[in-house]
């Protein structure tokens, strides 16, 4: 796979140390409130990566955080702790908000088909690997205390911008966050390893350390756990754009002067979704989840599908009528995978040339929007039913839209629908178009359940395609408007 790497800001072939192995690590979440659909927007690009990696036949060791403990409300160490914010907000326990965000945000991985990385690692659960790597720190004269806290000196370094030099975006994050300076600090963008109770005198978690009771800093998470899982070379470290700098520009820094030579090998940012022209951003507190998407009727894949129409390295513009485009898109997909007949014997070559050529087109900087023209052009092929179905299973490997068992799951609807009746006891007529019976029998299914946005919302989509629907006594009848 070709891969754009944000610290060389070249695209190369992406190279483990080991041949056929990759080490993978992948900044969690923070859990002091539900992901948002940005968050996700992330982490559905990294999922799609890990997937791809491993259809390539690569074996994929991936590993991830959970942020439950030393994220302040800046980046650059400042504000807030966000984990207690949450608490104070909810009139609970950190340890209770950390666990009921962290489940929060498995169920929506599990919504969008995110599968769980290899490893799911707490930051709480890493202490004392934290205070190991913190003191050889100091013993090398990489970091040094004052007024309690431990810091990391920036200025040990020869190149500690690895990735503000390039990303205006980042850096201007990076900037606006260090407003508050902190006077124990011997250079400006020297961060903390280690904080002690005099930053929050309410702090919740705190552990002893040689330095003092406290607690990490956040950026020292994610080298340990990093290091501790995937060992002294990492292949591939992800996450989000925001994350560049200060977080990975600092990760790299302590890193490297804990091991004294490079450390990561790839680093791949996926840019933000935005909303207004804005960042969303769970600080704001106006953000949008999942569940709310799922409140509105749309189908977390229709999400999906949306994110993956366009390039992880470009920021992507949200809004109800691109989401409605998209999830238009993807009903009709999968109503035309509906209309494929299973059964019988895919033809092996065919199956195996399509296959080659995703490989070729999404392995290029994973070239998502590509894989879904592929998608359309096995449909649009002339190639049977069962190889079509073949090739379309495989490339959901990587894709995971659940083509096959939605659009199989549609298929069996409408088997009913052509006799007649629907499972549902809907009665649909028409001249037979399965794409249009479907979506018209969504239509019945939305309005029984009182979904009338939903049901709004597939009208005018069939009026878009030319189609009216009356709802008689005998149920629901569409004709072509001429
Ligand atoms: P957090 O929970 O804030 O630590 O962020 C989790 C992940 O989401 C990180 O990789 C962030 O870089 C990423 N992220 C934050 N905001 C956005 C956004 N608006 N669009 C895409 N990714 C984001
Ligand atoms: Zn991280």
């Amino acid at each position: 796979m070709i891969l754009y790497n944000s610290a060389t800001r070249k695209k190369a072939p992406l190279t483990p140390r080991q041949e056929g192995r990759i080490t993978m690590y992948t900044c969690g979440p923070t859990v002091y409130h539900y992901a948002h659909i940005g968050n996700l927007r992330t982490y559905i690009m990294e999922d799609v990566l890990d997937k791809f990696l491993r259809y390539e036949g690569y074996q994929v060791y991936h590993v991830m955080n959970i942020t439950d403990v030393g994220h302040l409300a800046s980046d650059a160490d400042t504000g807030e702790d966000k984990m207690l914010k949450g608490a104070k907000r909810e009139h609970k326990s950190v340890m209770e908000i950390a666990r009921f965000y962290t489940d929060a945000f498995f169920d929506d991985c599990r919504k969008l088909n995110i599968r769980r990385p290899d490893v799911v690692q707490p930051a709480t659960g890493m202490i004392d690997e934290y205070i190991r790597v913190i003191s050889r720190l100091i013993d090398t004269g990489y970091a040094y205390v004052a007024g309690g806290n431990v810091y990391f000196d920036t200025s040990k370094l020869e190149n500690y911008y690895v990735f503000s030099r390039h990303d205006e975006d980042a850096l201007a994050v990076g900037v606006r966050d260090s407003v508050e300076a902190d006077a124990n600090k011997r250079n400006p963008n020297d961060f903390v390893l280690w904080f002690t109770k005099s930053k929050f005198e309410d702090q919740a978690l705190k552990w002893d350390s040689p330095w003092g009771t406290g607690y990490p800093g956040w950026h020292i998470e994610c080298s340990c756990i990093s290091m501790k899982y995937c060992g002294e070379y990492l292949d591939l470290h992800c996450g989000g754009i925001d994350n560049a700098f200060p977080h990975h520009t600092n990760e790299i820094a302590q890193s490297e002067a804990y091991l004294g030579h490079p450390w990561c090998g790839c680093w791949m940012h996926v840019h933000h979704l935005n909303t207004n022209g804005d960042k969303m951003s769970k600080s704001s507190g106006e953000f949008l989840t999942l569940s709310l998407l799922e409140e509105k009727g749309y189908d977390p894949l229709a999400f999906r599908f949306f994110c993956l129409q366009s390039h992880y390295r470009k920021s992507l513009e949200f809004s109800w009528e691109n989401l409605d485009n998209a999830s238009q898109a993807y009903q009709k997909l999968l109503a035309r995978i509906a209309a494929l007949t299973p059964g019988g014997q895919a033809d092996e070559d065919t199956v195996a040339e399509y296959k080659e050529k995703f490989i070729e087109r999404v392995g290029n900087d994973l070239n998502t929007s590509m894989g879904i023209t592929l998608v359309y052009d096995v449909l649009k092929s002339g190639a049977d039913d069962a190889t079509k179905l073949a090739v379309l299973d495989s490339y959901d490997q990587v894709l995971s839209l659940s083509l096959l068992e939605r659009a199989a799951a549609l298929r069996e609807r409408q088997a009913s629908v052509t006799s007649g009746r629907s499972g549902d006891g809907f009665v649909i007529t028409g001249e037979g178009d399965p794409e249009i019976d479907a979506l018209v029998l969504q239509r019945c299914q939305a309005k029984a359940a009182k979904d009338y946005e939903l049901a709004d919302r597939l009208r005018d989509q069939l009026k878009d395609m030319g189609v009216q629907v009356k709802d008689t006594r005998e149920g629901a009848v569409w004709s072509r408007i001429s």
